[in-house]
């Protein structure tokens, strides 16, 4: 658990980060959403590290708030840079609807009844070939130039992209590090974004927003003029950020302070916990907003 301090430091950030230089609130406080627009979402896109996740375990609370939110009708999908090894454990047996994975490469949804899984990839089986074989050369000049880096732990599942890892098995690297990995992406003109632990590259035109719009409006029926009021997306992170520009109700996790500098577009409300904690209470916002406890609720915590 963070210590006092930690929390007191944490709050001293959001105080600076969560105003522009205007003054203005940049963020707002989740509790914040009105009723009506948390009564209108149909649809939950979640990042799962650190925003599912804590500290690198999904918690009970925040499997049960995902299996609340699926029980209770709404659209579930995570949408995360973890691999396709792990997205096929997902859509399988996660109480979701389908899963975004390698930050947009694919979406794979499982059908219970046909017992089939549906992929679909960005890249055909050839591109993705080729595109290998450049990974392969930028992962050899990253670990060579940025001591300390490492291939992250989960590459061996991956068909897209190559994921640095600056944070998860390895000791934190400083930002001018994962600064100059990035570097070396875009240098030899892959995409390269910031997760809360890895950097992933690809070569590619697509990203989470792109591979989650292209599965709501041909799996799911979602007309995307209506998105905005239907679809809330939930991060931490700078990997997030085409989520929280292109969605009016995003939510960062507490956590997302830590990344607010590296963010131009940041999520548009923020719960008070931290991560999965931050998860669960979304989660419950929601359902209580469903069933129209919101007020009820609100009125108790003023008694
Ligand atoms: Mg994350």
């Amino acid at each position: 658990m963070p210590s006092e301090e930690m929390l007191a430091y944490a709050k001293e950030l959001a105080s600076f980060h969560l105003f522009t230089e205007e003054g203005k609130a940049a963020v707002k406080p989740l509790s914040s959403m009105s009723p009506d627009e948390a009564r209108s979402i149909r649809v939950v896109l979640t990042d799962v590290d650190d925003t599912i996740t804590t500290e690198g375990m999904l918690t009970a609370s925040a499997y049960s708030a995902l299996e609340n939110l699926h029980r209770a009708g709404f659209i579930v999908v995570p949408v995360t840079g973890r691999p396709a090894g792990w997205c096929d454990h997902i859509a399988r047996m996660w109480p979701v609807d389908a899963v975004v994975g390698e930050n947009g490469a694919f979406y794979f949804k499982y059908d219970r009844e046909q017992r089939k899984m549906h992929q679909h990839f960005w890249a055909k089986p050839e591109e993705l070939k080729q595109n290998r074989v450049r990974l392969d050369a930028i992962e050899r000049e990253v670990l060579a130039a940025v001591p300390g880096s490492a291939l992250a732990s989960d590459q061996a599942y991956r068909v897209a992209d190559l994921a640095i890892d600056f944070c998860e098995d390895v000791p934190a690297l400083p930002e001018s590090e994962i600064d100059r990995i990035v570097a070396i992406f875009e240098k030899a003109g892959a995409q390269a974004k910031v997760s809360s632990i890895h950097v992933n590259g690809w070569f590619g035109s697509y990203d989470k927003l792109s591979m989650a719009k292209t599965l709501l409006e041909s799996v799911f029926g979602i007309d995307w003029a209506q998105a905005t009021e239907t679809v809330l997306f939930a991060g931490d992170s700078p990997n997030d950020e085409p989520m929280f520009a292109a969605f009016p109700l995003s939510v960062g996790v507490a956590n997302v302070h830590a990344f607010a500098h590296r963010l131009k577009n940041k999520p548009a409300y923020i719960t008070d916990g931290h991560s999965g904690e931050g998860f669960a209470e979304l989660a419950s916002f929601l359902l209580s907003a469903r069933s129209g406890s919101i007020r009820a609720s609100t009125q108790a915590a003023s008694r």
